[in-house]
């Protein structure tokens, strides 16, 4: 063997190795990016899981928790800025105390319209004296408490009265007799207090 001979069977062999080691490379590339993106899913999984976790939920909540605060501020706004404006418009508390007269069956005091409409008793007083003066309502005063009347608020109930005793029925009867004397019963509607 002359030395090119031998040069070129040392190449020949460095050549193959260099192919297999080239091999080797691609082998080792594809287990590696199958491992590393492995790895990359998990992580990001992890990643998604834990931002979800630590980041999201706790942002919703403090994010819902700010609206109903922010929800309830407005409302509070709204509810004093109405407050005041019932405070500060002589019309606005006619209509309140008014309503209010409704809801009590036509009877109020001085008192219970301060206590009900957060007004103060000059404010109470103005409101329904002005009501008395334009005939929506009447006052009498009995053990020096006035109480304000409102007719057409009042409750009224029917009962079966017997003009010859005076027995009152609350319910209608199944005969227009009266049970303890049996005279005939008057149907009437009677203002309750
Ligand atoms: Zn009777």
């Amino acid at each position: 063997m002359d030395w090119q001979t031998v040069v070129l069977i040392i190449a020949g062999f460095a050549f193959v190795a260099f192919l297999g080691f080239l091999a080797f490379l691609n082998m080792a590339k594809k287990a590696a990016t199958k491992a590393f993106s492995g790895a990359v899913d998990k992580a990001l999984d992890k990643t998604s899981e834990v931002i979800s976790e630590k980041v999201l939920t706790p942002t919703m909540s403090v994010a819902s928790e700010g609206m109903q605060k922010g929800l309830g501020a407005v409302g509070a706004a709204v509810k004093q800025s109405y407050e005041e404006g019932l405070r500060n418009d002589p019309k606005r508390i006619e209509i309140e105390v008014t309503k209010f007269a409704e809801r009590s069956y036509g009877l109020v005091t001085e008192a219970s319209v301060v206590a009900e409409l957060n007004l103060t008793a000059y404010q109470a007083k103005g409101a329904l004296k002005k009501l008395e003066r334009t005939g929506v309502c009447h006052s009498e005063t009995q053990d020096q408490v006035t109480t304000y009347v409102f007719e057409s608020f009042l409750k009224r109930v029917e009962i079966w009265e017997c003009g010859h005793c005076g027995n009152v029925l609350r319910q209608e009867p199944e005969e227009n007799q009266c049970p303890s004397c049996g005279a005939l019963l008057e149907r009437k509607t009677i203002v309750e207090r």
